[in-house]
């Protein structure tokens, strides 16, 4: 049953478009207008809505010609079979109580961003699975995999997918019981649940009772929590037995959760596993594209190498990407009221976020392909292509390992640089680079020139 503020007008507003569609479509659009202007549900009694209207007229109206018409379309709407009382403001009782207090509440602070869906989120190879299960999840909650499991490093979306699936579910089905909370918040309604704070109702009827969704976000805090994570096992059996979707976030796969339980960590690999990993350029860029113009702002306002600056210098967390593109925009379009951006306000504004030779040099690991592809005599597209003839595989490993070297990028990033070639990849490429070192003169000789030029 919806309980807040914000579930009782999603649910009424969810009804009025339908009861809108169906009006129009019988060419009345002005009773809609007319009669259902500033109607809102003041409260809800057992099934009963009771929906405030701007006149006694209306409340007469709707109840004798419209009743079918609102019923069906509510039904629709919420899957719910409501009934309606229409009044008006003033049989409003004002003072009373709204809603039963029913004992205390777990979780009364925790709710769904609303800010964050699927639409704004952006896909890329990166993070495509995980969208995608995701957005399975939230048509089919409960059916398709439990638990959801997706692990990643900070910043790349992992909260984002969770409110979306949440926002997502309550959109279709505004009277899904959907419970989106940290586990540091688990941790501390288990603390007070078990210090006695609350002797009648068990967390565990909460769960019961109150949730059908349970969206849980960065699970590794529970980590060496024996007790709080015994009773989260007890938690997860009873969503798990009796088919509700739960969707679990952490920084670590499964497998690599220190401090858990072997059964949970069992159970939470026996769903979906999914990794989201650090975009692409092409991905950072477009992720920033939209954060921009989501801003209000037209991409044109910025110049091209500034985007590209920003999404190879930030793409391994999205959150400094934001970070830094609205720490770009105060200090340029907001204090000094700029219409363009270029590179040097950027490195202006941003100096006390890079360093400043890795920003002169901007866009350090195109520049060493850049320099080894010249050096060989390739153009840098054939290094991040798919050519495998021994000299550009060459060339490309020697790219690999000098970026390594002297920027100490993460190998993921490295790949990505390189054309999206993964991990391993980038790996395997370095250590036959190393070891080539200990043996080939030439290949030194090579490598030095090449440092030498890069510095
Ligand atoms: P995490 O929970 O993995 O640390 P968040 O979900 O909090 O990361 O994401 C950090 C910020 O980056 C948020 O503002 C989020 O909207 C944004 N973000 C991350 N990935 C994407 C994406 N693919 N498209 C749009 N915004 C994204
Ligand atoms: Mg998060």
């Amino acid at each position: 049953m919806p309980e807040t503020v914000s579930e009782i007008a999603r649910l009424w507003n969810a009804s009025l478009a339908r009861i809108e569609a169906k009006l129009h479509e019988n060419h009345e659009q002005r009773i809609f207008d007319s009669f259902f202007a500033h109607s809102y549900v003041e409260t809800i009694e057992g099934k009963t809505l009771l929906v405030v209207v701007n006149s006694g007229l209306a409340a007469v109206v709707l109840e004798s010609t419209y009743k079918e018409l609102i019923l069906s379309s509510i039904q629709e709407a919420t899957g719910t079979d409501f009934q309606v009382r229409f009044i008006t403001e003033d049989q409003v009782s004002h003072g009373a109580a709204p809603k039963k207090e029913e004992g205390p509440t777990f979780f009364a602070d925790d709710r769904l961003d609303p800010k964050y869906t699927f639409d704004n989120f952006v896909t890329g190879a990166s993070n495509r699975e995980a969208y995608q299960a995701s957005l399975m999840i939230a048509r089919n909650p409960g059916k398709l995999y439990n638990p959801l499991f997706i692990y990643s490093n900070s910043g790349l979306g992992k909260t984002h997918l969770l409110y979306a699936i949440g926002n997502a579910i309550k959109e279709r089905s505004p009277t899904t019981k959907v419970l989106y909370t940290p586990a540091i918040h688990f941790i501390d309604e288990y603390v007070k649940f078990a210090q006695g704070y609350n002797e009648d109702l068990s967390l565990l009827q909460f769960f019961k009772n109150e949730v059908e969704v349970l969206l849980i976000d960065d699970i590794q805090i529970l980590a060496g929590k024996k007790k709080t994570m015994d009773y989260f096992f007890q938690v997860f059996q009873t969503l798990y037995t009796s088919g509700k979707q739960i969707v679990i976030t952490s920084d670590q796969q499964p497998g690599n959760l220190d401090g858990f339980d072997e059964r949970l960590k069992t159970r939470f690999s026996q769903g979906l596993p999914i990794s989201i990993n650090p975009p692409d350029l092409a991905t950072s860029e477009a992720i920033l594209r939209a954060k921009i113009e989501a801003c209000g702002l037209e991409d044109g306002v910025f110049d091209d190498d500034v985007i590209q600056f920003l999404a190879s210098r930030f793409s391994s967390n999205i959150r400094e990407l934001e970070g830094a593109l609205n720490r770009l925009i105060f200090s340029t379009i907001q204090a000094q009221q700029s219409s363009h951006i270029t590179m040097d306000a950027t490195l202006t504004a941003l100096s006390g976020m890079i360093d400043a030779r890795e920003a002169k040099t901007k866009l350090s690991e195109e520049r060493v392909i850049a320099v080894v592809a010249d050096y060989y005599s390739f153009t840098p597209s054939q290094l991040t292509g798919k050519n495998r003839t021994a000299q550009v595989a060459m060339a490309r490993h020697i790219a690999m390992y000098l970026i390594r070297t002297l920027l100490d990028t993460p190998y993921a990033k490295i790949g990505s640089a390189l054309g999206g070639r993964d991990h391993a990849t980038v790996m395997t490429g370095i250590k036959k680079v190393e070891s080539e070192l200990k043996t080939n003169p030439s290949m030194r000789k090579a490598v030095d020139a090449l440092t030498a030029k890069l510095k």
